[in-house]
Formats: structure tokens, C-alpha cells, sequence
């Protein structure tokens, strides 16, 4: 029985899919032990998952109970979060493991409302997670999380991060006034970005969220080359004209290395706040043939929200809004998937312990 449990268990080991990225949970599982018909399992996640154990759970219990002689499952679930492999070389950022750009290919598709619920997400999931503005033209996020004065500079070169809602946040909109950035040129305004960046004194940061400007342009680009980002989120809203901006989007990010994690679908329904009706007004599936086109996942879909648009012009949290299930479940696929590109690089068995 012990024979035939081990083989078989390391098979599904092996076979067994995340909900969360649709691909085998791999070296995820860690152990598994066997004693007689009682089976335990360690599941240590790259990713944070706070709000999701119950969901792990089940899912490996439920997959292992289909097994004849196995009568009891136990799962461990822990989380270590990595710093993942970013593009061409370049090093690290200091006090942050990875750096996430969220993009769109134009603007007022909602990128800066996702980037900032996307970190608020990722907090409620149990992260430590910071939030850059690098939109030089067109800030939102002080207005957005509500920041205001100016941030200490404890030493020549070092800028401490703001704080908004458990979050570390730096801005441009914080550090210059909005008419000095507007007539930056390119190469000053990228440079300006750089400083920003790296003289912001992060403090051990699991995710730093870098809201980039809109577009695909030669800023983009640039910052595409020179920051070290983990990986790239793109924002749509789901009319065809916006799919292709995504599609130039996913060229840019494809041309510099930077793996896209999915695309979030901005303002995909509207939900009736009288009936509760959820009707998608813009028309369907757009998210989805990007899929199948470009072989992005769709990380979720965000529907037109009143109080998501007021919340963020009025710098207020919206961790308990009906839609943050909606972006942690977003901040779980997204992580999750930066997670499985670095799995999907070290191919590793489970341990299989028999317990006497
Ligand atoms: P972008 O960064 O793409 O320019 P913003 O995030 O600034 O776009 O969003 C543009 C406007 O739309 C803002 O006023 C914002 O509050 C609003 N908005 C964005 N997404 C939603 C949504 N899902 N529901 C309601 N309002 C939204």
C-alpha cells in the first residue's frame, strides 16, 4: 500500500493545479509524509496568500481524499516570498525583492486606480508593499492615497518614503511642482525617475508597485530598460480599440525581457446598485481573446465602480469595498504567476517521507 501510495502520490505531487496560475503547483510542494493511511503534506508558496489558505487547502485535500486507502490529509501552508530574476542583468533594487510595472497602452483606462488597489491587494494578502508614481506627467497618486507635504530627506541623496494605508509611497507630484515636471524633456524626466527610484530609502519591500505613464513611447521604453522590474501587469478596459494598445504594450514589455504576468480588464460590467445586475456595457470577451491571441491570462475584471472612482479622488482606502475580494484576488494570480516563472525555471520532486 505504501509503495503504491508514494508512486501515486508523487505523480499527483507533480500534476496537481494552483488555482491560481492554472499550472501544476510543482516545487511548491515541499514534502509530503505518508504513515499508514494518513498523508501530510507542506505547501511553502512563493507568493503572498493570506486570504487563500482555505481555498490551497481544499484543493490538495480534496485531490489526495480521490485516492483509495488514504483516509486523513493534512496541509501546512507557508509563504516565502522570493526575489525573482528581472531583465537584462541589471541589479537588484536595494530594500525591494521585485519591482511590478503596471502599464496600459493609453491613459484614463483606470491603470493608476488598479496600481494602487493591486498594492492594497497585495497587502491584504500579507506583503509588504510599496507604490512609485513614475506617471511625470500626470501624478495621481498623491491625490489617490491622500499624500500631502513634503518627504524627509535624512541625508544628502536619501528620500524616505510616505506612508499611506500600510503603504510606502514616493511620487514626483511630492517632490516637484506638477508645472517643473511638465516641461521635462524625455531624457530629464526618465533621469528624474531613476533618482526617484533609487534614492528612496525602501524599507524591505516583498512588492514595489511602479505605476508607469501611459503609452509605449520612448520614456517607457527607457524605464522598461533601466529599472529592474520582476515582471509587467497590463490594464485594459475591454472595447477593441483598447485591445490594441495592449497589444503594443505586450510588444514593448516582449522586447525588453520583462515576463507580462496577465492583464487586468478595467470598467469590464457595470453593476446595478438597485438590482445588483451586472451587465457588461462595453461588450465582452476582450480580455479573453487577448488570451488566446497574445497567451496572456487574465488576471480579473474590475466593473465600473462609483466608489472605487470616489474613493480614489478622495484618497480613501478601499480594503473593505465589495470589489478588494476582486483585487486580492488579483494581487494572488499576479504574484503567483511571478512566482511560477521562476518555478518553471528549477524543476524539483517532492520529498516523500514514509513515516514507520
Ligand atoms: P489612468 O491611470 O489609466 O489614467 P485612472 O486610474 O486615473 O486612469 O482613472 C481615471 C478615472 O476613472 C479616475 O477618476 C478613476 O477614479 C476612475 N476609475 C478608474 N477605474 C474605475 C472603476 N473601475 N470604476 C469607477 N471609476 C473608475
Amino acid at each position: 500500500m505504501v509503495e503504491l501510495s508514494q508512486q501515486v502520490i508523487k505523480e499527483w505531487a507533480c500534476n496537481l493545479l494552483n488555482p491560481h496560475t492554472g499550472e501544476p503547483f510543482g516545487p511548491a510542494i515541499r514534502a509530503v509524509a505518508i504513515s499508514n493511511d494518513r498523508v501530510a503534506v507542506d505547501l511553502v508558496l512563493g507568493y503572498p496568500a493570506k486570504n487563500e489558505h482555505n481555498l490551497l487547502v481544499d484543493v490538495i485535500s480534496q485531490g489526495l481524499q480521490q485516492h483509495q486507502g488514504i483516509a486523513s490529509v493534512t496541509v501546512e501552508v507557508s509563504e516565502r516570498i522570493g526575489s525573482y530574476e528581472v531583465q537584462g542583468g541589471l541589479a537588484p533594487l536595494e530594500g525591494v525583492k521585485n519591482i511590478v510595472a503596471v502599464a496600459s497602452g493609453k491613459g484614463g483606462v483606470g491603470k493608476s486606480t488598479v496600481a494602487v488597489n493591486l498594492a492594497l491587494g497585495l497587502q491584504a494578502q500579507g506583503a509588504r508593499v510599496g507604490i512609485l508614481d513614475a506617471d511625470i506627467y500626470g501624478p495621481s497618486l498623491p491625490r489617490m492615497l491622500g499624500l500631502s507635504g513634503s518627504p524627509k530627506t535624512p541625508a544628502e541623496n536619501v528620500i524616505e518614503p510616505m506612508q499611506a494605508m500600510g503603504l510606502q509611497a514616493m511620487s514626483i507630484g511630492v517632490l516637484v511642482n506638477s508645472d517643473q515636471a511638465m516641461i521635462w524633456r524625455g531624457p530629464m524626466a526618465t533621469q528624474a525617475l531613476q533618482q526617484m527610484l533609487t534614492q528612496t530609502a525602501w524599507q524591505q519591500l516583498d512588492y514595489l508597485i511602479l505605476d508607469l505613464p501611459p503609452g509605449t513611447g520612448d520614456i517607457q521604453l527607457t524605464l522598461a530598460q533601466r529599472i529592474p522590474v520582476a515582471g509587467a501587469v497590463l490594464v485594459t478596459t475591454p472595447q477593441a480599440v483598447a485591445l490594441d494598445d495592449v497589444r503594443r504594450a505586450a510588444a514593448m514589455f516582449k522586447k525588453v525581457n520583462i515576463p507580462i504576468l496577465g492583464v487586468v480588464e478595467n470598467m469590464s460590467t457595470y453593476i446595478c446598485p438597485k438590482c445588483g445586475d451586472e451587465e457588461a456595457i462595453f461588450g465582452e470577451g476582450g480580455g479573453a481573446l487577448l488570451g488566446a491571441e497574445l497567451g496572456l491570462p487574465l488576471l480579473g475584471q474590475v466593473p465600473i465602480t462609483p466608489a472605487l472612482g470616489r474613493a480614489g479622488d478622495m484618497g480613501e482606502s478601499l480594503v473593505k469595498d465589495a470589489v478588494a475580494h476582486r483585487f486580492g484576488e488579483i494581487a494572488c494570480g499576479m504574484s503567483a504567476r511571478l512566482a511560477q516563472h521562476a518555478q518553471n525555471r528549477q524543476v524539483r520532486m517532492p520529498k516523500i517521507k514514509i513515516v514507520e
